[in-house]
């Protein structure tokens, strides 16, 4: 089986993001860039299942400024076994990224696809679900456990009420959630294997695709500031300011 993995170079989730003054969006300049947490848990375990032997190759691929090598270097340090950059300086959106993916599934024809289900940037939640729909394909999203059982996929789905099972027939993209598992720390000897392993450059024309965006951000804000809170002496008196706020009756 082989693997394709999309992984998006996102604002460090720990980094806290400050908005331009304008309101025009989030102000990138000088900010800790790492791999979308669930992309990371993504390649995670499309690198078990070559362990478990049920892989053969594991293909990272990154949409974005060049700097995405960074992260798919980190891809390649965990365990991928080469990559896929396409370049471009736009900032793409969902539909963009799922067209060019879909060039690319066509061109490696992979048997499965395991993605973030969504990137903490912009919490869209989308791509995994347009590349689907756009390829033909089976989707599971939200997938918190993953086996591979008589050429389909047995997928544990983390819903509202519970865990929901159902099985997918491949080729299939599959969308992870946290609890799927914990990513590995590339270790200092496979970085510097990392570096030797192939990528391969490509722009959004080599995959026919034009990434201008589609939707239109119109204003950015920060959140309402959270007010200071009070300390109260008693149950009774929490009970009264409760009511006084209009919290309970
Ligand atoms: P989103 O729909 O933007 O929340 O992203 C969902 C998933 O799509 C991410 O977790 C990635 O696996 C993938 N993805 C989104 N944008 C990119 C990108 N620019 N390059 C590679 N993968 C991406």
């Amino acid at each position: 089986m082989k693997i394709l993995v999309p992984v998006k170079r996102v604002v460090d989730p720990n980094v806290k993001v400050r908005i331009r003054a304008d309101g025009s969006g989030v102000d990138l300049t000088n900010l800790k860039m790492a791999m979308n947490p669930f992309d990371e848990i993504a390649v995670e375990e499309a690198i078990r299942m070559k362990e478990r032997g049920l892989a053969r190759e594991v293909v990272a691929v990154s949409i974005g400024e060049p700097r995405v090598l960074e992260t798919l270097r980190t891809a390649l340090a965990m365990g991928a076994d080469r990559a896929i950059a396409v370049e471009t300086e736009v900032a793409v959106q969902p539909l963009e990224v799922a067209k060019m993916l879909k060039a690319i599934v066509e061109r490696e024809q992979p048997d499965l696809v395991i993605m973030g289900k969504q990137a903490v940037d912009d919490d869209s939640n989308q791509t995994g679900q347009m590349l689907a729909a756009l390829l033909g394909w089976a989707q599971a999203t939200f997938a918190s456990r993953i086996e591979i059982v008589d050429g389909e996929a047995e997928v544990a789905r983390e819903v509202d009420e519970g865990i929901e099972v159902i099985r997918v027939k491949l080729p299939a993209v599959i969308t992870t959630d946290l609890r799927l598992n914990e990513p590995r720390y590339a270790s200092l000897p496979n970085i510097m294997k990392a570096k030797r392993k192939p990528v391969d450059r490509l722009t959004p024309a080599d995959l026919g695709v034009d990434p201008s965006p589609r939707l239109i951000y119109t204003r950015f804000e920060e959140p309402p500031r959270r007010e200071a809170g009070i300390r109260v002496e008693s149950v009774d008196e929490l009970v009264e300011k409760l009511v006084e706020k209009g919290v309970i009756g």
